[in-house]
């Protein structure tokens, strides 16, 4: 999805560390550009390297506890995509409405809006008396390449996580 917004969610982590009292250090800083300038979902590892990239001192335990901020602000959720095998999707905070489908073969992930989904929202929550506040649809599936030509692209080209 699209990376604009970015602006947006740095400036609304920098609201709720500031709210706790938190410093924005300089790892953490690298951490955070990282994240919001990325629309993939990512794991823990791959963040570690490409924050790596960036700063060489970024070290695997200030990247477990961004990552923990980052989700305790809502603005980048967990996603457990089977296997064993949890990403971090940093779309949230400009697609709060978003949905996945993730295919069980290559593990790829693809978003989606669906207005027939809100409206579903909507009416449910009407006639049993709710206000939703959180949302998560994930279907899982197999992709179309791999049950028509008995290979997926997106494996093939090693990439686990999309
Ligand atoms: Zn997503
Ligand atoms: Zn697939």
């Amino acid at each position: 999805m699209a990376r604009s917004g970015k602006a947006g969610a740095t400036r609304r982590f920098l609201e709720f560390l500031r709210r706790r009292r938190l410093r924005l250090t300089g790892q953490r800083r690298v951490i955070m550009d990282v994240v919001f300038g990325t629309d993939r979902h990512f794991t823990a590892d791959e963040l570690l390297a490409w924050s790596r990239r960036r700063d060489r001192s970024v070290s695997r335990a200030t990247v477990y506890r961004t990552l923990l901020l980052l989700t305790q602000s809502g603005l980048v959720r967990e996603l457990d995509v089977g296997r064993g095998c949890v990403v971090y999707d940093p779309n949230y905070a400009h697609h709060p409405h978003h949905h996945h489908l993730i295919c069980q073969d290559c593990q790829r992930i693809v978003e989606f809006e669906s207005e027939a989904f809100s409206r579903l929202e909507d009416e449910v929550s009407r006639r049993l008396g709710f206000t939703v506040v959180a949302r998560r649809l994930q279907l899982t599936g197999t992709c179309d390449a791999l049950r028509t030509r008995g290979e997926c692209p997106h494996r093939s080209r090693g990439r686990r996580v999309g």
